[in-house]
């Protein structure tokens, strides 16, 4: 039975489209503590026909399949097992077409996010969606985790962007909703329904990516705030006072600027005695506009008493520097053995929420250190807990997600589910909502083919 489905499969994608044997475990199942890729074969259709007529297939086998993206997510959602084959889309890579009038760019969903902001740029145009691994991550996986980034605030998740897109379902059906048009109230928002489900309704082959007039002047600052009640305060003031033009509010609190300051890595911009550091940043299309706005800006948060120093970058240079300081995750690998944590929850909840928390985590464990940073204008917080062993994960999993069920909080902001998050979803879902999440993937995926085991268990 394995053998016909592997020759069968073969006579779909070819030789170069079916890896079986040591060319599947050399792979990786992700970049994190990834594990060699478990799977019996890695299939790679060239194009959409070949990824529907594999579906189909696996789909009569009743034969589990993984999607894999660029493996750059964070919650184990392309950890495979023994009996499951991957479907990864790393041959279609094509962009489709780049329509300048309409502003959208079609591609396959294999093409990485960082090939689709230069295929934007060309053109003089803007994709919006930023993060780190750009360079590996792929449209289609960004789409399947709408995906967040840095840049949220102005233009929200990846749903914001993806006007239309064609899946392929579980039995090989191709459902091509390509629709270019911004406004469109036909039925169902069916290209809706696949964005965020982890690859568990459908594989993504084709999306219509929405693009932005290129921002083409921004003006950062970097400025102190004493008091957790000062930074929303301040958040509002830059939204209103920046005319629109905000486009990222990090907050970095005292703990992290502290670690990633101290050492030979990164010049501290100012002392760091402050409880928090926000990095506020504004685009348009004028730069001594966007300067003077943010100077402004400044000068009333001065006045108001919200901040109590501030930097104006005043070269691409200094700009650079403080962003740093806020990407430098590698400084946090200091505090091994180290746990992330991607939650949101409402501004006003924050400041108790954390206070609970480090007393709880004292409690379990006084050598714990604890540090937070974040997109704070989304309500999302990154908390990284070291010095906490491996083996209690989940009695630490269990004091950060619980106490975020009773304040309106998200166990997973922006890094979804998958595998890892599982147990904790019912903290941020009513029972309701997670039958009705059921009912949609038995109505689409009868046999549970595909990706199972991720975000609930049928
Ligand atoms: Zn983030």
């Amino acid at each position: 039975m394995k053998q016909n489905l592997l020759t069968a499969l073969r006579d779909i994608v070819g030789d170069t489209g079916l890896l079986t044997g040591s060319d599947v475990s050399q792979r990786q199942d992700g970049l994190l503590n990834g594990q060699s890729c478990q799977a019996k074969a890695v299939v790679r259709p060239a194009d959409s026909e070949e990824l529907s007529a594999v579906l189909k297939l696996c789909h009569q086998h009743q034969q589990p399949v993984t999607t894999q993206g660029g493996l750059t997510g964070l919650v184990a959602g392309a950890f495979t097992k023994a009996d499951e084959i991957v479907v990864s889309l790393e041959r279609m890579r094509k962009v489709i077409e780049l329509d300048r009038v309409n502003r959208t760019l079609t591609v396959e969903a294999g093409v990485t996010l960082q090939a689709v902001q230069e295929a934007a740029e060309a053109a003089d145009l803007f994709y919006p969606v930023d993060l780190g691994a750009r360079g590996s991550a792929t449209i289609g996986g960004t789409i399947a985790t709408n995906a967040g980034g840095n840049r949220v605030l102005r233009y929200g998740m990846t749903r914001a962007s993806v006007l239309g897109l064609e899946a392929v379902l579980a039995d090989g059906t191709c459902i091509s909703s390509l629709n270019k048009v911004i406004k469109n109230n036909t039925g169902y928002d069916l290209p809706q329904l696949f964005i965020g489900s982890e690859g568990t309704l459908g594989v993504v082959s084709k999306a219509v990516l929405r693009l932005r007039p290129k921002p083409s002047a921004e003006a950062t600052a970097l400025v102190a705030v004493q008091d957790f009640s000062q930074l929303s305060k301040l958040l509002n003031l830059a939204e209103s006072g920046l005319g629109g033009g905000l486009s990222s509010f990090e907050v970095m609190w005292n703990s992290f600027y502290r670690l990633v300051t101290s050492g030979d890595r990164h010049t501290a911009p100012m002392n760091d005695e402050y409880p928090f550091y926000v990095i506020i940043e504004t685009q348009g299309s004028n730069h001594e506009q966007e300067q003077q706005r943010l100077e402004s800006l400044l000068e009333a948060a001065l006045e108001a008493e919200l901040i109590s120093d501030a930097i104006l970058t005043r070269s691409e240079a200094e700009r650079e520097k403080i962003w740093a300081i806020r990407d430098d995750v590698e400084a946090l690998l200091n505090l091994s053995p180290v746990h992330g944590f991607d939650i949101s929850l409402p501004i006003p909840e924050m400041e108790a929420y954390l206070n609970q928390l480090q007393q709880a985590l004292s409690q379990h464990w006084p050598d714990h250190h604890q540090v937070v940073f974040g997109h704070l204008g989304d309500g999302n917080l990154h908390l990284i807990i070291g010095k906490v062993p491996y083996a209690e994960k989940a009695t630490l999993d269990e004091l950060v997600y619980a106490p975020l069920a009773g304040i309106g909080g998200s166990v997973s902001a922006e890094h979804c589910i998958g595998y890892d998050k599982k147990p904790y979803l019912k903290y941020s879902r009513s029972e309701a909502e997670i039958e009705l999440m059921k009912t949609l993937k038995r109505a689409l995926d009868p046999a549970n083919i595909l990706n199972p085991g991720r975000v609930f268990d049928l």
